[in-house]
């Protein structure tokens, strides 16, 4: 680990790793079942390199027997056809479902993605609301009437559910992103197949028995283990599926949203995001400080909403970079079941190699690291060093380019101007911050940057009640609020005719 870096906390486990690899088989049809060429996927702890899980590799076939089975529950089943109370009664049976299994549920997901306990288990009641929220829309569905088109006519607009939906999730918040789903969708009265990561399967298919103990009739959730081009691909392509909903990387959500145009399928990307911070000298700094070294080592930086550009007034450049370099240098990497640890394991060798690459390139280009920069060497798993780049200039690819990983990009500004044309400068447009205690400097930046979200001396904050999701390369659609369920229904305009209809050419 090099000289600058931070302490490393190695033992101190809270809870101890299983005896046992977790062992799961998929959901189809109310069944728990094994991929029909019987081949499976062996998951390692990034953060301990021992084996902690597997589940069947599905293929063409297991999707195809997932989605007949949701099809079917969708066609001829009870689930569309419940009343919205009924369905809220349930979804908030699985909510409650989620609490009990609260601790199982954050150690897998600790294991398999490498992420602090204490944080996933944050992430396990921001699950539970999620699914108490989107209980609530199941009785608020509704459509619109029009009683304004003549006395012989009167306009009905209903929402009904859309059908078969394809859930495909990521491995940086297995059971959060999920849940930004899965409930609105059922909610709306849908049935669905889902494919978590290759990487993190654990607590989805958990979740899949909390879904059955709760009362949701067997057919209606389908649970499918495999890798993406195996059992995503197929999920996307498949006739019988009316609807994909993804998230994950731009690229892989490019490919699936052109599959599915070929069928013209409704389609909800939520994909990648190079989110600024913007400081101005008169911020509140301690605020701004902890808000950008927290924005982008969160997670160890694998977040979609991860602050990884900072874009900080020329003024005040050096002073404020150094002192997030000083807190950044302070936050205690390592040890994931330690609930001291903050930023944990890195998910793959893959990951880690991307990222490296990445920083290479970055110093060629005459970029300067001043932090960490290096994986952690000497200790079992997959750790980096939370990293700080300075000297970054506008075209650089770590200027631009999602890395998922702990780096922070430093990049500076003259005018608000000039902070925001950089900010708008990537692809993408997922989320941004604006930190300065003057007005109309927040808000305007607020109303130029494009992006789906915007925190004021905020960052990274969620609320089930507000919309999330992207522009441009970021994304398709929008998850959370009030209009979330409706997003999984078609709309059907019924027209009543009051009395006798006129004719059309014959005289009646
Ligand atoms: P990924 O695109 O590699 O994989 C996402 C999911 O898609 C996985 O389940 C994977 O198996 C599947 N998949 C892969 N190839 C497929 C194919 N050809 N057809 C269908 N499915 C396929 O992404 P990832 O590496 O798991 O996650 C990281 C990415 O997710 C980052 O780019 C991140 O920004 C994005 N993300 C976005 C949000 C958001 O809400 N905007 C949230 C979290 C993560």
């Amino acid at each position: 680990m090099g000289a600058n870096s931070t302490e490393f906390i190695t033992g101190g486990r809270e809870v101890d790793l299983p005896a046992r690899p977790f062992r799961g088989r998929m959901l189809t049809d109310g069944a728990w079942i094994e991929a029909a060429d019987c081949e499976r996927i062996d998951r390692e702890s990034p953060a301990h390199g021992v084996a902690v899980s597997s589940y069947p590799a599905a293929k063409t076939a297991d999707v195809d027997r997932a989605v007949s089975a949701a099809r079917k529950a969708f066609d001829r089943g009870a689930w569309p056809r419940l009343k919205g109370a009924q369905r809220e009664a349930i979804l908030r049976r699985v909510a409650e479902g989620i609490v009990r299994r609260k601790e199982e549920l954050a150690l897998l997901e600790t294991l398999e993605s490498g992420k602090p306990i204490s944080q996933a288990r944050d992430e396990m009641s921001g699950c539970t609301d999620l699914w108490v929220y989107a209980a609530a829309l199941a009785r608020n569905l509704h459509g619109d009437s029009y009683n304004t088109l003549g006395e012989d006519m009167l306009g009905l607009v209903i929402k009904e559910p859309i059908g078969v939906v394809s859930l495909i999730t990521p491995w940086n918040f297995p059971l959060w992103i999920l849940s930004q789903k899965l409930p609105f969708a059922l909610a709306a009265g849908c049935t669905a197949v889902v494919k978590p990561s290759e990487f993190t399967s654990a607590t989805t298919l958990i979740l899949g028995e909390i879904l059955l103990e709760a009362g949701v009739p067997a057919g209606v959730v389908n649970i499918v283990t495999g890798t993406g081009p195996d059992c995503g691909a197929p999920m996307v392509s498949h006739p019988q599926v009316d609807m994909i909903s993804f998230t994950g990387s731009t690229r892989v959500g490019k490919a699936a949203a052109a599959t599915a145009a070929g069928a013209l399928k409704k389609v909800a990307l939520e994909l990648g995001g190079k989110n600024p911070q913007i400081v101005f000298p008169d911020c509140d700094w301690e605020a701004a400080l902890d808000a950008v070294v927290f924005g982008v080592y969160f997670n160890a930086g694998e977040c979609c909403n991860s602050g990884s550009r900072l874009l900080v007034h020329a003024d005040i450049a050096e002073r404020f970079t150094e002192a997030v370099i000083e807190r950044a240098r302070r936050v205690p990497v390592g040890e994931p079941l330690n609930t001291r640890t903050k930023v944990g394991a890195i998910i793959n060798r893959n990951q880690m190699r991307i990222i490296g690459k990445y920083l290479s390139e970055a110093t060629s280009a005459g970029a300067q690291v001043r932090l960490g920069g290096e994986p952690i060497s000497g200790v079992v798993g997959l750790f980096m060093q939370p990293t700080v780049l300075t000297g970054v200039t506008r075209e650089m690819r770590v200027a631009r380019e999602e890395i998922f990983g702990p780096v922070l990009s430093v990049l500076t500004f003259e005018t608000a101007e000039e902070a925001v044309a950089i900010a708008n400068e990537t692809l993408y447009g997922l989320s941004a911050a604006v930190w300065s205690r003057d007005f109309d400097i927040c808000l305007t930046a607020a109303r130029r940057i494009k992006a789906g979200t915007i925190w004021i001396n905020s960052f990274m904050d969620g609320y089930p009640e507000l919309p999330f999701g992207g522009y441009r390369e970021s994304g398709i659609g929008r998850e959370l609020g009030r209009a979330a369920a409706e997003d999984y229904t078609e709309t059907k305009t019924v027209q009543m005719h009051v009395g006798a209809r006129t004719g059309w050419w014959l005289p009646r």
